[in-house]
């Protein structure tokens, strides 16, 4: 969830057109979509990403997509992926297009890593023959690097700023369950849909979704009554 609403949502503010803002961006915000994956990591490009190989080929209508990657937390859960691919073979940072997955389309196969805890948060996630329309694609063919910095950016500030409630509190949880129906304590429902608001030293998301004129700023709908004091 922190993915979702921390990094990729804020990237698709920032990269995303206009039907891409209103088709992810409400849902992310309501809750309603909760799991987008980071499909950046693979084998051979770890720290070194902009060496990736996975590839995104030209096909009518859109792109296939062939390879693979690793280390993606939370991908037998999502709904969608961010992948970043290369649109050109030849290497560097320019030739990389970025590009809004959903994670059932077929040629997708996400094997799990058993971790020595006995825990599997991490995939490996491959790739044969992958089909994305081009309306998935975020921002401008080659300029996947330019969206992959802004997400990373997102999360160095959500990782170095958030510490103290990694992983959410029992209210955030609370929150989601109540708002998926799944208990029947109501008491925090009306926090939701997802704050924009200032809450202390940090967000409960961050500051750029205030930016967005649909659902941030002076619009009471996505104010939460646990941070600013104001119910929905
Ligand atoms: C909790 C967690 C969740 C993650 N979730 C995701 C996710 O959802 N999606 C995703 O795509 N990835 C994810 N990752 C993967 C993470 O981004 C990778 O660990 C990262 O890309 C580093 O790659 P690597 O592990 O292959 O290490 P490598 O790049 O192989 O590095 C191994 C070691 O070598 C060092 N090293 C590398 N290059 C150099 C160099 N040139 N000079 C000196 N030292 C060097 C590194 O500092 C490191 O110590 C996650 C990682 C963690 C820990």
């Amino acid at each position: 969830m922190t993915v979702t609403l921390e990094l990729v949502g804020p990237t698709i503010l920032v990269h995303g057109d206009h039907h891409q803002r209103a088709s992810f961006l409400p849902p992310i915000l309501r809750g309603e979509l909760l799991l987008v994956c980071q499909l950046f990591s693979e084998p051979s490009a770890g720290s070194d990403l902009a060496s990736l190989r996975c590839r995104a080929e030209r096909s009518e209508g859109g792109w296939l997509i062939n390879g693979q990657k690793v280390w993606t937390s939370g991908a037998r859960f999502a709904d969608y992926g961010e992948l970043i691919a290369r649109t050109d073979p030849t290497g560097g940072h320019g030739r990389l297009t970025a590009f809004l997955l959903p994670m059932d389309s077929p040629g997708v196969e996400i094997r799990s890593i058993r971790q020595m805890t006995g825990g599997a948060s991490f995939n490996e996630v491959f790739f044969t023959d992958v089909f994305i329309p081009d309306e998935l694609r975020l921002g401008d063919v080659g300029h996947g690097w330019a969206v992959t910095l802004t997400t990373l950016g997102f999360e160095r500030a959500s990782s170095g700023s958030g510490t103290a409630r990694t992983g959410g509190s029992f209210a955030d949880a609370l929150r989601v369950a109540a708002t998926l129906g799944r208990t029947a304590d109501r008491s925090c429902a009306n926090a939701w849909p997802l704050c924009t608001r200032p809450r202390g030293p940090r967000s409960c998301s961050p500051p750029v979704w205030a930016s967005w004129p649909d659902q941030g700023g002076s619009d009471s709908r996505v104010r939460c009554s646990s941070c600013s004091g104001s119910g929905t």
